[in-house]
């Protein structure tokens, strides 16, 4: 297996929940490692350019207001196979479905208040990664 950078967001729902130091528990706990931690409120236009690959799904408008509905941490991971361990951690998109022992499953509310985003590639990751951190920022 390959070490892989992914990026992980707490979102703005987890935020108001007051979970996120729970999450990042888990994240620890996992043995993925924290490289880059930023809290941070995305503006509209910046949360559309984040979810650009959605643009057009009837789920757009909710998302990207709701993801810069308030403040959110954006965390680089780097792990063993980083990209799908920190999804397997996430758990399914819609929490109803989400296994046991996963972050959705244990705070996410709806399919559209789901606590926790993960990068789907590692190519997406790169991408993803760069809107948050430059190259410096990360510490091993
Ligand atoms: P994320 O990208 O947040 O890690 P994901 O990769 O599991 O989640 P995507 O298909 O990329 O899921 O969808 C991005 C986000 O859009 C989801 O996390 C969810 O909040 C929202 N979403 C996805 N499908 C729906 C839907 N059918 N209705 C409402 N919101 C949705
Ligand atoms: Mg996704």
């Amino acid at each position: 297996m390959a070490t892989e950078r992914t990026l992980a967001l707490i979102k703005p729902d987890a935020v108001e929940s007051k979970i996120e130091g729970d999450v990042l528990a888990m994240i620890c706990q996992s043995g993925l490692n924290i490289l880059a931690i930023k809290k941070v409120k995305l503006s509209a236009s910046e949360a559309a350019l984040f979810y650009a690959v959605h643009d057009g799904k009837p789920f757009f408008a909710d998302l990207t207001s709701f993801i810069s509905s308030g403040p959110l941490y954006a965390v680089a991971l780097e792990g063993e196979n980083g990209v799908v361990s920190w999804r397997t951690l996430m758990g399914a998109t819609n929490p109803a479905e989400a296994a046991e022992g996963t972050i959705r499953k244990r705070f996410g509310k709806a399919i559209n208040r789901n606590v926790v985003h993960g990068s789907d590639s590692v190519e997406n990751a790169k991408i993803e990664m760069a809107i948050f951190f430059s190259e410096l920022e990360y510490v091993k």
